[in-house]
């Protein structure tokens, strides 16, 4: 691809073509523009792949239930044993969900569903004419479980040069294109196929200077292991976001680590208020003031640059239609609560816009 941007000598590497702006499905726009940001969220998502039969037999009828009045707080409690609460797939609801976060102020919206969990450019594209909203979505490939055979198949390279085409060109031949490289799935333990993955992922940050989001795996290692291998790789941990950093990192120590590193931390579970976590009932899920302890924390230590909030919404029991918080939980209850308990409003503007907007411009 033909540099834009002319190179002197002192500055020899090519300049993407997307460089400086923030790349949404509907084209590239100023940096400017982002304003409040959600980093990490679905708008639609087929997440079946974390489908899992309730433990006990006499429930097992559960799992093909539609979601109801009559079953909610079962489906809130075993929110990955229902299949019917893992399908986002009603554009006109999206729409309308979303409609709420724009009301309060949203202006973008990152969609990370990455291939293998349902990524729809053209209904991202019709989502954000109906809305108003900047949509930026995500490429590349979610967990081992999700993977095709091409996928399993493919080299380094291939699975880069994959990646790459969605930044550059789009996706398919719908011209709609990628504006992160995420979520890269990762499960724990490291699978090799996953490794292959997050390798070509670094190949196309370095080529095109696109921001990097990773899932890690649900362990307080993995965030480190996955982070160094980034930098092995020859990728820019400041271009790089680290997931659920809530549901993973428990110790003051490691969290202390991880952001040593550089890398944007992502609190992208607010919402999700229910401390049993079906996808690893050993630990819990992080209740909301334990994710704003977590900020106030990181923010104390000076590392405020790095923050990122979102929902991760990718079930039906999240949307207010089912009961749930809906998209625009963050602004219109969180942000309140920040800043009762005292947060500056300069830190509140760079976790929910300036960070935002720094992670999002190409380099
Ligand atoms: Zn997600």
């Amino acid at each position: 691809m033909a540099p834009e941007v002319m190179t002197s000598p002192s500055h020899p590497v090519p300049k993407h073509r997307a460089a400086r702006k923030v790349l949404t499905v509907q084209g590239p726009i100023e940096s400017a523009k982002v304003g409040v940001a959600l980093t990490h969220e679905h708008l639609l998502i087929d997440f079946t792949t974390v489908l899992t039969e309730p433990s006990a037999a006499s429930q097992r009828g559960m799992m093909d239930q539609p979601l109801s009045m009559e079953n909610l707080w079962w489906v809130r409690y075993n929110w990955t044993s229902n299949r019917d609460n893992l399908l986002l797939l009603d554009e006109p609801t999206a729409i309308a969900e979303v409609q709420d976060y724009f009301r309060a102020g949203g202006t973008t919206l990152v969609d990370v569903t990455s291939v293998g969990i349902g990524r729809d450019p053209q209904a991202l594209l019709r989502i954000s004419r109906a809305t108003g909203l900047n949509i930026v979505m995500g490429s590349g490939y979610y967990i081992d479980k999700t993977h095709s055979d091409w996928l399993r198949k493919a080299s380094v390279d291939e699975v880069a040069r994959s990646i790459i085409k969605d930044i550059d060109d789009g996706v398919d031949s719908t011209g709609i294109r990628s504006g992160i490289i995420g979520e890269i799935g990762c499960s724990w333990p490291w699978t090799d196929n996953e490794k292959k993955v997050l390798e070509a992922a670094v190949a196309a940050q370095r080529e095109t200077g696109a921001p990097l989001l990773i899932h890690p795996g649900r362990d307080q290692r993995a965030p480190l292991e996955l982070l160094n291998a980034v930098e092995k790789w020859g990728g820019d941990l400041r271009r790089t976001v680290m997931g659920h950093i809530e549901r993973t990192i428990y110790d003051r120590g490691i969290l202390a680590e991880v952001a040593a590193t550089g890398a944007y931390l992502n609190l992208d579970l607010f919402g999700h208020d229910e401390s049993h976590y079906p996808l690893a009932v050993d630990t819990y899920m992080p209740a909301d003031h334990e994710r704003i302890e977590q900020i106030e924390y990181l923010v104390g230590e000076g590392r405020s640059k790095q923050v990122l909030l979102a929902h991760d919404v990718c079930s039906k029991h999240r949307l207010k239609r089912y009961g749930g918080h809906g998209y625009d939980h963050i602004p219109t209850r969180i942000i309140p609560r920040m800043r009762a308990r005292g947060m500056h409003e300069e830190d509140i503007r760079m976790v929910l816009v300036d960070n935002p907007t720094r992670m999002l411009t190409f380099n």
